[in-house]
């Protein structure tokens, strides 16, 4: 009989402390197959292969020695006293602490996943654009992982007819800012995830500092301008990013790696804001956004652990009318505007301000954005409260990050502390603008 002592750290005891025992073992083999049956199935698959062999990122001490330099492996011999210590092996940077071990265990024993898989998740930042339909349930499930910095993007309101697909919403966040309604509800869901929200519009002027700094892109819009324009920021910064789009019944995903494959003008080139068909005029299924979301983060999850994602080059189709999965080949293209041999640099001319109406939107109104190429984040929203309740208007919600304000039934106003706006009831981009203008001329003297 051999008597020694075998060491389980609490990290691969689900957090609940360092286990010691003491057991009669002669081998290192027998030795884990007695502790494995004291610990259980979770503990074996996490630290045993199906070979039988330690994982590659488990480390076996015996005496303080690693057993990788023993050229008997898991058939060392034990001596009477011997002291046997595990660990799974840290990659640096972010560190998986034993609360983390608890919420992300049925993630970390996935073999695909991991736990260094898991630092790697905690170490990366991704920027979601958009917070709808895509957005919401791409957020929930990136929070729920536990990534380590979101940043949300959006510039709507929150209405009515949202409720039906965008799950993170309820009837008493109807008319607040998207992005801010979704930090409150994602961060209650993980408090340990760095959430931010961006309440501005992504135009070909905002979208290379809206995803700076970020290591991947979700493409969660609505709008096919503001899609190339992401796009096309994606490919000079080089962040992966990963697009999807859903309408009706039917929806398409693919990964696009920065000058390796495809882009999404590669793809699409020629898709005008007009001709395309809406949510508002087509409806949507709920489901088909579950479908298109879930496939963009698990391409996000594979990036992020350094794996090959499975959509580059591949236009995935869904449609839910026959559940039809169709990998459609895509091709770069040397003509193609974004990516091809011959873009031109050209140094666009940004304008202080942009206006664009927004097509389709089922309210019996025109409605238009306004944007300004400078992104602050620092609008007064009192001050412009004031201004408005001068000028007659009625405040409908304020929140931190957005206001909405009437005027009398015929328009409706959302301010954003970015100092965008979408304004519902003006009759022209002019007269969108001057409205808008009525609001920051006065700001100005403020300021
Ligand atoms: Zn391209």
């Amino acid at each position: 009989m051999t008597t020694i002592e075998f060491v389980v750290p609490s990290v691969l005891n689900k957090g609940a402390g360092e286990k010691k025992m003491s057991i009669d073992a002669s081998t290192l083999d027998e030795a884990f197959n007695i502790v494995s049956g004291i610990m259980g199935d979770d503990f074996k698959r996490r630290v045993i292969d199906i070979n039988g062999k330690p994982r590659a990122l488990i480390n076996i001490y015996i005496n303080g020695k690693n057993m990788r330099f023993n050229n008997a492996g898991m058939g060392s011999v034990l001596k009477e006293g011997d002291s046997i210590y595990i660990l799974p092996a840290v990659a640096g940077g972010a560190e998986i602490t034993n609360q983390d071990m608890l919420r992300y265990s049925r993630q970390i024993m996935l073999e695909e996943i991991g736990y260094v898989g898991m630092e790697k998740l905690k170490d990366t930042k991704i920027c979601v654009v958009g917070a709808g339909g895509i957005g919401n349930p791409v957020l929930a499930q990136l929070v729920g992982m536990g990534i380590g910095e979101i940043r949300i993007v959006d510039r709507d309101v929150i209405e009515i007819s949202n409720l039906h697909r965008q799950h993170l919403y309820t009837d008493a966040d109807i008319g607040k800012v998207k992005v801010e309604a979704a930090l409150e509800r994602l961060q209650k869901m993980n408090p340990g995830v760095k959430i931010e929200a961006i309440p501005i519009s992504v135009t070909k002027f905002t979208a290379e500092k809206i995803i700076k700094g970020y290591d991947i892109v979700i493409d969660a819009l609505d709008s096919i301008d503001a899609r190339y324009a992401l796009n096309d920021a994606c490919l000079r910064l080089g962040i992966p990013f990963i697009y999807a789009g859903a309408l009706g019944m039917v929806g398409s995903v693919c990964t696009i790696l920065p000058n390796h494959s495809a882009c999404l003008r590669c793809i699409f080139p020629e898709l005008s804001e007009d001709e395309m068909p809406t949510c508002s005029t087509e409806g949507v299924h709920p489901s088909i956004l579950y479908l298109v979301s879930g496939i963009q983060v698990s391409e996000a999850v594979k990036i992020a652990i350094g794996q090959q994602p499975s959509l580059v080059n591949k236009l995935l189709y869904v449609d839910l009318n026959d559940l039809v999965f169709d990998k459609i080949q895509m091709n770069r293209h040397d003509e193609c505007p974004s990516c091809g041999l011959h873009v031109e640099q050209k140094d666009i001319k940004i304008p202080s301000i942009m206006v664009e109406e927004l097509c389709g939107r089922d309210r019996g109104k025109r409605t238009y954005t306004v944007t300004p190429a400078q992104i602050t984040n620092e609008v007064d929203l009192s001050n412009i409260l004031k201004i408005a309740e001068s000028n007659g208007y009625i405040l409908k919600s304020k929140g931190n990050l957005g206001i909405t304000v009437s005027f009398q039934n015929q328009l409706l106003i959302s301010f954003l502390t970015s100092g965008a706006a979408t304004i519902v009831g003006a009759k022209s981009e002019e007269e969108a603008l001057s409205i808008y203008n009525t609001f920051t001329e006065e700001l100005k003297p403020l300021s």
